[in-house]
């Protein structure tokens, strides 16, 4: 029969490669898309749920336009372990799916000891929603129920973690919340192991314009590193102070997905080595890794990142199975973040591959002191992106 392309991961990058494959091959390639949870909530536009600008309904997507419209296997289940001798991902049931060719998509997994005293358990109580789903409506709910005068404090993670710019629009978020119940004595304090953040000076302007006085952002020399956080108190200690917020949101530090781990697919930082001309695998000639578990050069770690190495992947993919052209790979990337209602910004790259690694050839970002007409364009492109990126991986 056909040859057989398993994609484990239905997210940003995961489905996207599975409805390319399924779409531009027909019948010659036959596709199954692994995928524990039923319904994607996508963690991109989940801090604007966060803020009240979008229904948690608008952020849910489910797999059955990619099995009916498709023909695509969708397999809702989680796959355990990758036998890469007899080519077979062995699921939590027992059961096992034989494959020509796999594509690992599983995003990432939280390294919950990166932070003294976190873990899973701690996470129901101090959430991190760097994963979208129950994690983010608690966020939401802790939010909501947050006082006059109360103190949200946010723990960022370190490097390198998905969405660069994603601890600092929800920043915003939260401060956008507050200041419209009149909240603006609230603080919002943020500790980050780096000394830099992305689009720093377009947030901190943004900040200082709509929420003067409530946004306090520390990196590790003025409070010095952060030392643990007590779930059951609510305060986050650093070398040399203790901060207590009503809301403790912990980001930890990140690692690929553990089935990319388990199956050898990952280095010593934790993210899986590719061929920056195909994503395929540098461990294994049958498998390809996209979106955040592969380490992709420049490219962040987005799921416009991941949607755009999806398709250089089915496209080599399809290459190999069925001898159709394979065109040079082009990559691209853009992360839009709202800093207040219309207040828009964005950064984003053009990519290519060399032999070391996925290279910027160019970049754009928005410019401090922008208007505000051109500031609600850009948020106004950033809903458009959303319905085209969400069109093109579940179809
Ligand atoms: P994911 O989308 O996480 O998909 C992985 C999937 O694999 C999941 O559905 C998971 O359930 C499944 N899975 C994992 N392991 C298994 C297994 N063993 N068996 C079965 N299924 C498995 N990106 C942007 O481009 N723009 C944004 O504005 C943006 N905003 C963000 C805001 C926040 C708050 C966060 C946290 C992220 C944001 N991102 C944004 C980043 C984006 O969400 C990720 O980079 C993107 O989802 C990565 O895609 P992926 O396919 O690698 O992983």
């Amino acid at each position: 029969g056909a040859p057989r392309v398993v994609v484990i991961g239905g997210g940003a990058g995961g489905a996207t490669a599975a409805r390319y494959i399924a779409k531009d091959a027909g019948d010659a390639i036959n596709v199954t898309l692994i995928e524990a949870n039923p319904q994607y909530v996508t963690c991109f536009f989940s801090n604007l749920y966060i803020g009240d600008f979008r229904s948690f309904d608008s952020i849910t997507h489910g797999y059955d336009t990619l099995a009916s419209n498709y023909g695509i296997t969708v397999v809702n289940g989680y796959a355990q372990t990758i036998d890469r001798e007899a080519k077979t991902v062995a699921m939590a049931d027992g059961s096992k799916v034989p494959y020509d060719r796999l594509i690992v998509a599983p995003g990432i997994d939280m390294i919950w000891d990166s932070v003294p005293g976190y873990s899973e358990a701690a996470a129901e109580k101090m959430p991190h929603a760097w994963k979208a789903g129950p994690q983010t409506q608690l966020l939401k709910a802790k939010l909501d129920a947050i006082e006059k005068g109360q103190q949200i404090v946010m723990v960022a993670p370190p490097n390198p973690y998905r969405c660069p710019p994603g601890p600092y629009e929800r920043i915003s978020m939260f401060a956008h919340v507050l200041k419209a119940k009149g909240f603006t004595d609230n603080k919002i304090i943020i500790i980050d192991p780096k000394q830099t953040f992305s689009k720093q000076a377009l947030f901190q302007e943004g900040w200082e314009k709509h929420y003067p006085g409530m946004v306090e952002w520390y990196g590790p020399d003025v409070h010095g590193g952060l030392k643990s956080v007590d779930p059951d108190t609510g305060e986050v200690e650093t070398d040399l102070d203790t901060f207590k917020g009503a809301l403790v949101n912990v980001i930890p530090a990140q690692k690929a997905g553990t089935i990319a781990a388990s199956a050898g697919l990952t280095n010593e930082g934790g993210f899986c080595p590719i061929d920056p001309f195909t994503m395929r695998s540098k461990a294994d000639e049958t498998i390809y890794v996209i979106g955040d578990a592969s380490i992709a050069g420049d490219m962040p770690k987005s799921a416009f990142s991941a949607n755009s190495q999806a398709k250089v992947a089915a496209m080599a993919i399809r290459g190999e199975l069925t001898g159709s052209k394979v065109f040079p790979a082009r990559y691209s990337n853009t992360c839009w973040s709202l800093i207040e209602t219309d207040d828009g910004v964005k950064v984003g790259a053009q990519y290519e591959p060399n032999d070391e690694k996925i290279a910027s050839t160019s970049s754009f970002i928005s410019q401090t002191g922008e208007d505000a007409a051109l500031r609600k364009t850009t948020y106004e492109e950033s809903i458009g992106w959303y319905s085209g990126i969400t069109a093109d991986i579940f179809g």
